[in-house]
């Protein structure tokens, strides 16, 4: 997992966002690689590195500085005590290890923050249902705590077993980056039959509803995507909203610090018309727009 604190754009207020490693997607855009699954990751940021050497005197499996080559990834065990020293952090723990407890320990340092600006904790991924156990747990001494909760979610989960969860959020935010099924394998993994059944039940659920549509242009940044996408959701969940969110290239420095192969240049960000134009769909469809950007 990762702790990012201080986060705007994932809810109400100032909120801290837990991010969950591991997801049944796999998107070939996605902006989080260090999430594809639950392992502990380092990353190497070679331009931020001077040299001076100190990683090589904690690293227990005596690689070098260098990490982008093939036999010192192989033999690092991602330790992370070179993240853990590195002045200029050059290189970076990714994804970590962390108790329900410590996780409340660091929440409680900012919650002061977190109360005072409406805001609370957000959920995020990865897949945060992926680790589900431990966010039921998670979930549940937070909420007894009276925080805020949202879940930022793919919504490729087995609802019962989620449900539990998902009855302690304040907020849900729920993907659908695809409303054609063939589509949504082709680009993601999987079908979206699953995402679509649990959208259609979060009517169970009494918590404010984003369903949200990174749109991407190459995939899904079509008028007739797009209005058929809030069909849906109008027929489905009335009361909830809608949220479009032009893709962007952010995090593809992540793909390089972690010796992964980037995604495609086929993947675009949408003009500023295109999304208006996609936005009036969403609001002539009768559904009022979220904007948390
Ligand atoms: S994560 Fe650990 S094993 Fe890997 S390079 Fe850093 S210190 Fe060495
Ligand atoms: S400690 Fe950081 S800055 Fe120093 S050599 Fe290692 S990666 Fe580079």
């Amino acid at each position: 997992m990762q702790i990012q604190p201080f986060s705007v754009n994932d809810g109400d207020g100032i909120r801290t966002t837990i991010f969950l490693a591991g997801c049944p997607l796999h998107c070939k855009w996605c902006a989080n690689p260090e999430g594809f699954d639950a392992k502990p990751k380092t990353a190497f940021y070679e331009k931020l590195c001077v040299g001076c050497g100190l990683c090589t005197e904690v690293c227990p499996q005596k690689i070098g500085i260098d990490l982008h080559n093939l036999q010192a990834r192989a033999k690092c065990i991602n330790c992370g005590n070179c993240a853990d020293i590195c002045p200029k952090h050059a290189k970076k723990r990714m994804v970590e290890y962390k108790t329900v407890e410590e996780v409340i320990q660091e929440i409680k340092k900012h919650s002061l923050f977190l109360r005072q600006s409406g805001g609370g904790v957000t959920f995020s991924g990865g897949e945060a249902t992926m680790q589900h156990e431990f966010l039921n747990v998670l979930s549940e001494k937070l909420y007894d705590m009276g925080f805020h909760l949202a879940l930022e979610t793919c919504g490729y989960f087995d609802f019962d077993t989620i449900k539990p969860i998902l009855e302690r959020m304040d907020f849900i935010f729920m993907d659908l980056k695809h409303i054609d099924t063939t589509q949504h394998k082709y680009y993601t993994g999987v079908g979206n039959e699953t995402i679509l059944k649990n959208m259609i039940r979060l009517q169970e659920i009494n918590a404010d509803i984003v369903i949200r549509i990174p749109v991407i242009e190459g995939v899904n940044a079509d008028i007739a995507q797009i209005a058929e996408s809030a069909k849906f959701v109008q027929q489905h969940l009335p009361k909830a909203k809608m949220e479009l969110l032009p893709y962007h290239r952010f995090g593809f420095g992540k793909y390089e610090a972690l010796d992964l192969p980037t995604p495609s240049n086929e993947f675009t960000t949408p003009s500023e018309e295109k999304m208006a134009l996609l936005k009036n769909i969403i609001i002539e469809q009768g559904i009022a727009l979220a904007d948390f950007r």
